[in-house]
């Protein structure tokens, strides 16, 4: 099949039970990026800053650019102007600048912070009480800025269907306490985005509203495919 074929497949699926799609291209070129963006789609996933600053300085403007991977605070300034949704945010000092960088480009910017729920050293993300830390920070109510709309996170890599379920539904149960807890009156914190290509099933029947798909509809990601013209950073 198709990047479009898949795309529309995926899109349908997913938009079919309210959850919004997040098509991620890392290594992707650019011409698989459009060919997506024409069957329909508008919001992509990237994990690398100088990648998605290259795509989307060649790519159409209404592309809405979520940025998925872990960010660094010294690379916040090169997407500020543009990205549309920061989903591994996983400090204070992060946030912090994320907010300075918005208001210098006069806007705000929406984040996730992201909860860790796998049962695996390597994933980045904070843990339930480190959230509710942040929360209650009064650093934290000092920033004007930044907007978090919601949670995400990523469940160990495994087969095991009811350990990944179980870690999906963990955080569902986390955002619906920080729901009441902190954003009670906040009609933007909505967002769970959980899911991928393996897990994005259990992820919707979990609770998920945004899940981020990529290989099942662009294919096996080439290393080092795409190639940026200029230099970001
Ligand atoms: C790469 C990536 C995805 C997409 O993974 P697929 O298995 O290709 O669907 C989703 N979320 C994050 C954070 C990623 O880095």
């Amino acid at each position: 099949m198709s990047i479009a074929d898949n795309l529309k497949q995926y899109k349908s699926e997913v938009e079919s039970d309210g959850v919004t799609l997040v098509a991620v291209s890392k290594t992707q070129p650019v011409e698989s990026i459009l060919e997506a963006y024409e069957a329909g789609q508008r919001v992509f996933g990237e994990n690398l800053v100088q990648e998605m600053v290259d795509k989307a300085a060649e790519l159409p403007k209404d592309i809405e650019w979520h940025l998925i991977g872990h960010l660094q605070t010294n690379k916040v300034k090169y997407i500020a102007p543009f990205v549309k949704l920061i989903h591994g945010v996983d400090s204070l000092k992060l946030l912090q600048e994320i907010n300075k960088q918005a208001l210098k480009n006069k806007r705000v910017i929406d984040c996730l912070l992201q909860v860790y729920i796998a049962d695996e050293d390597t994933k980045f993300g904070l843990g339930f009480d480190e959230v509710v830390e942040l929360l209650r920070a009064e650093e934290f109510s000092q920033l004007e800025n930044i907007r978090i709309v919601g949670l995400m996170g990523i469940a160990t890599n495994t087969k095991n269907e009811k350990q990944i379920s179980v870690e999906f539904n963990e955080l569902k149960v986390f955002f619906d306490g920080i729901k009441v807890s902190f954003f009670r009156k906040d009609e933007a914190f909505k967002e769970i985005s959980m899911g991928m290509s393996a897990d994005y099933k259990l992820a919707i029947e979990e609770g998920s509203t945004m899940v981020r798909i990529g290989s099942s509809i662009f294919g096996k990601r080439v290393i080092k495919h795409f190639k940026p013209n200029i230099s970001a950073n």
